[in-house]
């Protein structure tokens, strides 16, 4: 038995609805998971009632969207209390910054001659933290692009000529909002973001955790960044981040998963901070 603590839903960018996120988690024998969806805590729970029907054990979770100027940094937390005030407020103020997100987005890819509406992204997404895989799915659905590599690599990746920057939140402040309600602020997928530079910095605004342990890091990564967070006292944190079905992405819950004795190490950590 074992965990993943890195998962999406359809309340982001996932395919799948929180319900049918955990069965599927549950009957792959995953025993505990998080659902960390994209600036949102919608999703947690319809999912608590179902995990424990199912006995399944589940993290609440979060993955903030970040930027400095060189980079994204997404930022998970654990174990923050989902009906926190503060964190509400400003995942409103981030939400109602993605939906004019993807009008600016669906406006830069007119004027490059792409013919997509934004009710044709907000059919695939709802309202619910739509981003840029809604539109590269917008895109393949209509015939635009062959798949999301290609709508990624010509519009839509950081550099490429479509890209909209997000609600504007540094890490330090995501951690410190993951802290002040109630959470555990990890660093996801460190060889993604490549800001190791940072780290010290982010450890002082309150950094407790670093996912060394994921699906997208080679096993070179992952030994680097367990050493590194051993270094420096950070929790080792992992997940698969699955997306569920077109999302680019070809994997199963079940597929990748980390030994329990990591998530022993998190659930004392928190346990120690209430
Ligand atoms: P957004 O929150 O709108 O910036 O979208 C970011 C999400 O897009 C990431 O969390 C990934 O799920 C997805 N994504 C980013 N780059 C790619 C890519 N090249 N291929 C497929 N999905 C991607
Ligand atoms: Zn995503
Ligand atoms: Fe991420
Ligand atoms: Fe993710």
């Amino acid at each position: 038995m074992s965990a993943d603590l890195h998962i999406h839903t359809n309340q982001s960018d996932g395919t799948f609805s929180p319900e049918e996120t955990v069965k599927m988690a549950a009957a792959a024998g995953l025993k505990t998971i998080s659902l960390t969806d994209h600036d949102n805590v919608d999703g947690l729970e319809a999912a608590e009632q179902i995990a424990a029907r199912v006995g399944l054990e589940l993290i609440p979770g979060i993955e903030m969207t970040t930027e400095t100027a060189q980079a994204e940094i997404h930022i998970l937390g654990y174990y923050l209390d989902r009906r926190n005030p503060g964190l509400l407020e400003v995942l409103a103020r981030i939400q109602a910054s993605r939906i004019e997100r993807i009008h600016t987005i669906v406006q830069k890819l007119k004027s490059l001659g792409v013919e997509i509406e934004a009710s044709d992204v907000f059919a695939l997404s709802g309202e619910k933290s739509p981003g840029r895989p809604h539109v590269a799915r917008a895109l393949i659905k209509k015939g635009l692009v062959l798949n999301f590599r290609e709508a990624f690599k010509r519009y839509l990746d950081f550099r490429a000529p479509a890209y909209v920057p997000h609600f504007k939140l540094t890490p330090t402040e995501a951690i410190k909002l993951i802290k002040s309600a109630g959470g555990i602020a990890v660093f996801a997928h460190p060889a993604i973001s490549k800001a190791d530079d940072l780290i010290p910095e982010l450890i002082t605004s309150g950094l407790r955790g670093i996912e060394a342990y994921y699906l997208g890091h080679y096993a070179d990564q992952v030994d680097y960044y367990v050493e590194l967070g051993r270094k420096n006292g950070l929790l080792l944190t992992g997940g698969s981040d699955f997306h569920g079905e077109d999302s680019g992405r070809e994997t199963k819950l079940g597929d990748f998963s980390i030994p329990d004795e990591l998530v022993d190490k998190l659930r004392d950590e928190h346990s120690r901070g209430n």
